[in-house]
């Protein structure tokens, strides 16, 4: 049996993370067992088709990598992917179900339906359904005679097909992450399979696909385990093998209870889509991961965690090693709570494998927009010394001290202060001493001004703590960033003892 696997969005809006990471585990399953991973669009529910969905989702998952080897644009031998494409294929199996006695004609209206909801309500029925019960007092082709049906077909009466939900039986299937659900039919509705506008419902389109699509294994959110037993009965209905389940944890808040919603993700400020996203009808604007500077790398191997784990403490994985290392057996039955935090330090660690080639590239870059020019060997030596402390390309602009010339420290009024607090007059003994050494240094490496620094710190007899964060203020005009010993071999001899006098000035101006 050959493994194939579908993901299968609406195009209702933009795709959630959580799509994403049900995307990924299908893609994952796939590979790991050499099979196929479908997408198959589900807009059968015209009300809620929102243009540029569609779009996004192909969109979205090419950035992640997830290519699907089947879909509406790349093709395949179930086609068509895109089940507005298939609609005229539904209503046939909609039939067989009725011709089989397990579905039936529904000619009830809108109004019918409320009244039946409110008898029932009124009767201390808490939630009312239509059902094995409730169907028998209702305008159905199991109530009517079979002429009176055939008369309202023919009149072009609406009306719906239902599932004929049994009466009296246990509906059993074994979840492959959840373990066995049991849920009694009573519990299950006889739910609309055909609708009167001529479309499938969800339900019926969803099976009948996966069907003809021979998928082998449904993978999930867990919002679907309350349909599953539905599904069950439907497949049970054509006489069909049904695929494996396999419900998937939600993807809970960072903080408090429930499920992650994009809402969080604006209080919080964090993405919760991969793309950025514009809502074609409020404009509404929602921003995503790879807009953000996020690598897909960071953001496929965060996800791939985020319910699942690989049996050690290994969190850094790449596609090959999470295919290789996946499987459902260690997908989490509990919600995965997400952590913004964490997302960042996957993204820090996926930058600090980057080559500094790249990154200089990109720095190289960033400057020039922002107005300052440099060599691309000078950017790729600075982005070596910036990328440890860097969570995105961007944060490397920290560093933009490494490429101006003169004093950071003028009109840098949060350097000064800093300044204050950390200046000493012993500290200016040392740092002229330094500079002296600064001149005589044969070689402005690293290494020589480390051993220069600690010979004055010798001589004086003070501690890396008196001095250093002086040095740095003078020379960086801020306290964090690389060692300066480093900083100051890539500023090169001249232009850190210019910057070293220039503190000196300043601070000698205060008394
Ligand atoms: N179209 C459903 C969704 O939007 C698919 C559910 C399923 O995978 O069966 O999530």
């Amino acid at each position: 049996m050959t493994v194939r696997v579908r993901f299968a969005p609406s195009p209702t809006g933009p795709l959630h993370m959580g799509g994403v990471r049900t995307a990924l585990y299908n893609y994952l399953f796939a590979r790991k067992h050499g099979g196929q991973f479908l997408l198959r669009v589900e807009d059968t529910d015209q009300t809620r088709y929102v243009p540029g969905a569609e779009d996004y989702i192909k969109e979205s998952l090419a950035w992640c990598g997830l290519v699907p080897d089947e879909s509406p644009w790349a093709g395949g031998p179930d086609g068509p992917y895109r089940q507005s494409d298939r609609k005229h294929l539904y209503k046939a199996y909609a039939d067989e179900l009725i011709a089989k006695d397990k579905a039936y004609y529904a000619f009830d209206t809108p109004e019918e339906l409320d009244a039946m909801r409110e008898r029932l309500q009124a009767a201390g029925v808490a939630a009312p359904a239509y059902n094995a019960v409730t169907r028998e007092h209702m305008k159905n082709s199991i109530t009517l005679g079979a002429d009176e049906v055939k008369e309202r077909i023919a009149r072009g009466d609406a009306y719906v097909i239902r599932l004929k939900v049994p009466r009296h039986v246990e509906v059993r299937f074994e979840d492959i992450i959840r373990g066995w659900v049991t849920v009694h039919s009573a519990n299950i509705d006889d739910k609309v399979l055909f609708k009167s506008d001529g479309m499938p419902t969800y339900h019926l389109a969803n099976i009948v696909d996966d069907h003809l699509m021979r998928i082998t294994h449904v993978i999930r959110g867990e919002e679907w385990l309350p349909s599953a037993p539905l599904h069950v009965l439907i497949y049970e209905a054509f006489g069909w093998e049904r695929p494996a389940f396999a419900h998937l944890p939600l993807i809970l808040k960072p903080d408090g209870n429930g499920k992650l919603s994009k809402r969080d993700g604006d209080r919080l400020g964090f993405p919760v889509f991969a793309l950025d996203w514009t809502d074609p009808v409020t404009n509404e604007k929602s921003s995503g991961y790879r807009e953000r500077g996020y690598y897909p790398e960071a953001f496929i191997n965060m996800l791939a965690l985020l319910g699942w784990n690989p049996g050690t403490d290994q969190e850094i994985m790449s596609v090959d090693e999470l295919v290789r290392l996946f499987d459902l057996d260690r997908v989490h039955k509990g919600g995965a709570r997400f952590d913004p935090e964490k997302t960042k330090w996957f993204n820090q660690q996926y930058l600090r494998m980057r080559p500094d080639a790249e990154l200089g590239a990109q720095l190289l870059e960033l400057l020039r927009e922002q107005g300052i020019g440099t060599t691309l060997d000078r950017a790729i030596r600075a982005a070596a010394l910036l990328k440890e402390r860097a969570t995105f390309v961007g944060d490397m602009l920290e560093g933009s001290y490494l490429f101006t010339t003169g004093s950071p420290l003028s009109g840098n009024a949060v350097a000064e202060t800093e300044l204050r607090k950390r200046w000493k007059p012993e500290a200016a003994t040392a740092i002229e001493a330094y500079i002296a050494a600064l001149k005589e240094l044969p070689s402005f490496t690293p290494e020589a001004l480390d051993a220069a620094f600690n010979a004055v710190l010798l001589g004086k007899g003070m501690k890396t703590g008196q001095v250093m964060p002086v040095y740095r203020l003078f020379v960086a005009g801020r306290m964090q960033g690389p060692g300066m010993f480093d900083v100051s071999a890539l500023l090169g001899r001249e232009e850190v003892i210019a910057r070293l006098k220039a503190g000196l000035a300043l601070c000698a101006s205060w008394v």
